[in-house]
């Protein structure tokens, strides 16, 4: 089935804010940056172009893969040559656009960040109505091998719907045993992870997590909890937030002990930052696509 006119005109306006806050940023982050100021610019210039953030701009170095974000008064720096991926989500009325690139600041790291790169042209290349997703893990798997590299086995691509970033149906990168195929009408994130040859090729959590997302409604002791629970339902959706939009709430005594209480009662849960289990250093990059008849378009 196509994408109604007005589901696509807004998934297009998303893809291209989401195209031009990731070349801004691309051109911006630096050695020694704060990090906090390359995700407090990629919100602000998705909210200056007409969109809303979908997700807090993930900024993850190194070994750290994906799920990063600055958490209020955030200290951390950009390291001296260092992998940055920075990964941004807009929507415009719920409809996603999810992108991500790699910057590096070492030359030896070049090969590995055009390697994701490669392999999600490969994706794009081969997205059609009927491809079966056995045969869409098997090819990339293959593209970032035969360069000498690995995929990184447990994050995927995944199916978009409105206001859902992860709608269920994923797009591993690896070879899987899989019924499904893709459909006409469908938006995926298609997001290559590549590693070194020697490393696990897979990720694992951190017990840190600094973005978060509604769950389901509780019952709350404390009302000033249910205040926070109601704002974050009300603003954020089923979409991911970070506590740096809750500023206007982090200057009161009673925020802190509220949030705890969002987060033990699991009304509001985490995402943990992933990092590669052996501490390989990882490259991303991402588009959003949307099937089409004959293929697939780039949104992003
Ligand atoms: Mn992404
Ligand atoms: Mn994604």
């Amino acid at each position: 089935m196509a994408v109604p006119t007005e589901d696509l005109e807004k998934y297009q306006r998303a893809g291209k804010i989401a195209r031009e806050v990731r070349e801004e940023i691309k051109r911006t982050v630096r050695e020694g940056m704060p990090i906090i100021d390359i995700c407090e610019k990629a919100e602000t210039l998705t909210r200056e172009k007409g969109g809303k953030p979908a997700f807090p701009c993930n900024v993850s170095v190194n070994e750290i893969a994906a799920h990063y974000t600055s958490p209020p008064k955030d200290k951390q720096t950009i390291p001296e040559r260092s992998i940055v991926k920075v990964d941004i989500g807009v929507h415009v009325d719920g409809y996603i656009a999810d992108t991500a690139t790699s910057v590096c600041f070492d030359s030896e790291y070049d090969y590995m960040v055009n390697t994701a790169e490669e392999a999600l042209e490969k994706a794009v290349e081969l997205l059609r109505p009927g491809l079966s997703i056995t045969r869409f893990g098997s090819t990339i798997q293959k593209t970032i091998k035969t360069r000498g590299f690995k995929p990184v086995s447990n994050l995927t691509g995944h199916l978009i719907r409105r206001y859902l970033i992860h709608a269920g149906k994923s797009l591993p990168n690896i070879f899987n045993l899989s019924t499904s195929r893709i459909k006409e009408g469908e938006v995926y994130g298609v997001e290559p992870f590549v590693t070194v040859a020697k490393a696990a090729g897979r990720v694992e959590n951190l017990r840190e997590a600094h973005i978060f997302r509604y769950a389901k409604n509780k019952s709350l002791k404390d009302p000033y909890a249910k205040r926070l629970l109601d704002h974050i339902r009300k603003n954020f959706m089923t979409l991911p937030f970070t506590e740096r939009w809750l500023s206007k709430f982090a200057s009161s005594s009673g925020y802190k002990t509220a949030f705890s209480e969002l987060l033990s009662s699991k009304a509001v849960v985490g995402y943990p930052v992933f990092v590669e289990a052996s501490r390989n250093l990882v490259a991303q990059a991402e588009h959003t696509v949307l099937v089409v008849k004959d293929g697939c378009v780039v949104l992003t």
